[in-house]
């Protein structure tokens, strides 16, 4: 299996080798105070539990697809997750369960499930990063999220000292975020995932994915057509790592879309009458979820909007902000993006939230 999370080149912005942009699909960061990389949980755990040991505060770092670091980098030890596998734990006569390692590169685990015919995840394809921080923001596409999927997390708890499983209802699953968003306790070894044995995918329910596959939504085509399908879809708006294409020098999606109780969403459409129906979903009890990428354009941030030092909002997808020139600083990233939270705030009454985790740095 190729190694496909970033690597420290010759060619990277600062010569500085422990500089954490190397590690980063944004190619941002400043240097690290130490970087270890551990292959085995064992590894992961040892590297975690010395660090702790010696004082150093802990980052743990994976694919650095969802991660914004600030320019003065990270003093402590970081670990680079690079663990690797996967196997089968259970199996029934219409679903597998494989346990997959932290480090396991998450495209190549959704490629093998479809390949051998596992249902549950296809719609999560092209989606960069590693398999181990799949639960820790529940990665979400296309209608699809893995808290539908994982039955378990085994983690390393860093207050107790000990490993456990803790069960999918344990983990606080919600719309991009879980127990272990935010929180420097858990450091996940494994995931659990149970599939159904299917070649068809799951009910496509993104609109946009059953159009592009010719079908209704709600119907079900070949695992492998809803792979091809999403990942043409990402491709189009910058979301697969494409390193030709700096517009994908991202973290996916910068912000969240927001979501309002029914007294924000009504000050929200008076505020947008001149522009119709902002696009919204129904979310949990009364709350509706309203789209980043509308209010962000209509505020005045459209695609290619350039802010200080070459960073700038994709070409392909509004809600993407990148490093478009390859030379912007962490510090010019977090100014474009207060720029747009307080421009969509004056305009619209409503407050971005950022999905990556920032790292000694704020917005
Ligand atoms: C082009 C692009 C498209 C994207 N599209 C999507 C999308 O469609 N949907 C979506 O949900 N996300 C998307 N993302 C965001 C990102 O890819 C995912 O969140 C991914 O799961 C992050 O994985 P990573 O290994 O890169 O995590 P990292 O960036 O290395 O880490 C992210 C956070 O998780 C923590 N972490 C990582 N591994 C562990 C571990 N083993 N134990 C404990 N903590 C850990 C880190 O400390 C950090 O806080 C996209 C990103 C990019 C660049």
């Amino acid at each position: 299996m190729s190694d496909v999370y970033a690597q420290p080149t010759t060619g990277a912005r600062r010569s500085d080798v422990s500089a954490l942009a190397s590690y980063t699909t944004l190619r941002m960061g400043g240097p690290a105070g130490r970087i270890v990389s551990a292959t085995s949980a064992d590894e992961i755990v040892r590297a975690v539990r010395d660090a702790g040991a010696r004082g150093d505060a802990v980052l743990v770092l994976a694919g650095g697809s969802n991660v914004v670091i600030g320019d003065d980098g990270f003093p402590g030890t970081v670990v680079l997750v690079r663990s690797r596998g996967l196997r089968v734990v259970a199996e029934d006569a219409d679903t597998v369960t494989v346990r997959v390692e932290a480090g396991e590169p998450w495209d190549d685990l959704v490629a093998a499930t479809v390949a051998n015919g596992w249902s549950g995840l296809e719609c999560l394809s092209g989606i960069p990063g590693s398999t181990g921080a799949t639960p820790i923001q529940n990665v979400g596409a296309y209608g699809q999220e893995v808290a539908e999927t994982i039955t378990g997390v085994e983690a390393y708890d860093r207050v107790e000292e000990t490993t456990s499983r803790i069960a999918a209802a344990d983990c606080g699953f919600a719309y991009r975020g879980s127990i272990f968003k935010y929180s420097d306790r858990w450091v996940v070894l494994s995931v659990d995932f149970r599939l159904s044995r299917s070649p068809l995918s799951g009910p496509v329910r993104y609109a946009e994915l059953a159009r592009a596959l010719g079908v209704e939504v709600g119907n079900r085509v070949p695992l492998a057509d809803a792979r091809a399908a999403v990942r043409t879809l990402r491709a189009g708006k910058g979301m697969v790592l494409d390193p030709t294409d700096p517009d994908t020098r991202s973290v996916g999606s910068f912000f969240t879309n927001p979501v309002l109780d029914r007294a924000a969403y009504d000050l929200l459409r008076d505020r947008a009458a001149d522009l119709g129906e902002p696009p919204s979903w129904p979310g949990a009890g009364d709350m509706v979820k309203v789209s980043a990428a509308w209010l962000i354009d209509k505020a005045g941030y459209g695609k290619g909007y350039a802010g200080p030092g070459g960073a700038a909002i994709s070409r392909k997808h509004t809600l993407a902000l990148t490093n478009r020139s390859g030379q912007a600083s962490t510090a010019d990233l977090v100014a474009l993006a207060r720029e747009i939270r307080d421009g969509v705030k004056t305009r619209f009454g409503v407050t971005l939230h950022p999905e990556p985790v920032l790292i000694n740095t704020t917005i």
